[in-house]
């Protein structure tokens, strides 16, 4: 289950949060955390329950009923593997984009958004709804690629950790805004956590910068400021201060 190594990794985050924080003087949250947890877990549940398939399985179905691009079409191994991480970040990708794009998807997002302090918590903080979502668009881009589940469980585990080190309070090593040249980096996510609309409109990637570099919505590492104002600013009045706030967020309208 994905949420073990997603709950150590976190936790890990944490200890590294209060040794070289981002942003100093952030105080852990209690109630917060508990309510992160409490919907990542129910989204764990609610995608295991509805889905027939986990991107694992779903790896061996294609690989078993020859179905999928890349067991139509022989490919080699070496090349199958770095495409599957880049088709499966690509549904990443276009899903996010998508969710900030329909009202009814964001409705699902804002959860994630709502955050006005970004820290490892926000990692687990996303509505049950987009969690099975994501493990739809993932199974079903590992059916028609014809992913092996090798690829998609490494991707998987690739994804938990970015989105675990995007999220993270923990100040990072100035050289790393420079990997921004071919993966997301923590202050590229950041800015996508702006309260301005400008800033939500860009950075959708999660594992390569590529996709927001194709698409023109990539901003760099260095474009996000210090004293940047994260959530949902202006644009929305609804409070997220209770998990019934938060699990009936996406019948709410505002
Ligand atoms: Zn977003
Ligand atoms: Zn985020």
């Amino acid at each position: 289950m994905a949420f073990v190594p997603l709950v150590a990794l976190a936790g890990f985050a944490v200890v590294l949060e209060r040794r070289f924080p981002w942003r100093a003087g952030l105080r852990l949250d209690g109630l917060h955390w508990l309510q992160s947890i409490v919907l990542m877990l129910l989204g764990n549940v609610v995608a295991r329950l509805i889905l027939p398939l986990s991107v694992f399985s779903a790896g061996i179905y294609a690989a078993s009923h020859e179905i999928g691009l890349f067991n139509v079409i022989e490919t080699p191994i070496w090349l199958v593997f770095p495409l599957s991480l880049l088709v499966l970040d690509l549904v990443d990708y276009m899903r996010h984009r998508l969710m900030h794009i329909s009202e009814t998807l964001w409705r699902a997002h804002r959860v994630h958004h709502s955050d006005e302090v970004i820290d490892a918590s926000t990692a687990l903080r996303f509505h049950p709804l987009e969690a099975l979502i994501t493990a739809a668009s993932h199974v079903g881009m590992v059916l028609l690629a014809g992913i092996p589940p090798e690829a998609a469980v490494t991707f998987a585990f690739v994804a938990l950790f970015f989105d675990v080190w995007e999220h993270a309070n923990v100040h990072t090593p100035h050289f790393v805004r420079h990997l921004d040249l071919v993966l997301i980096t923590p202050s590229m996510h950041r800015f996508h956590h702006g309260s301005e609309e400008v800033q939500m409109s860009k950075n959708f990637g999660v594992i390569f910068s590529v996709w927001d570099r194709v698409f023109g919505t990539f901003r760099s590492s260095t474009e996000l400021h210090a004293d940047t104002r994260f959530g949902l600013g202006g644009s929305s009045t609804l409070s997220f201060r209770t998990l019934r706030d938060l699990l009936f967020d996406p019948l709410r309208k505002g």
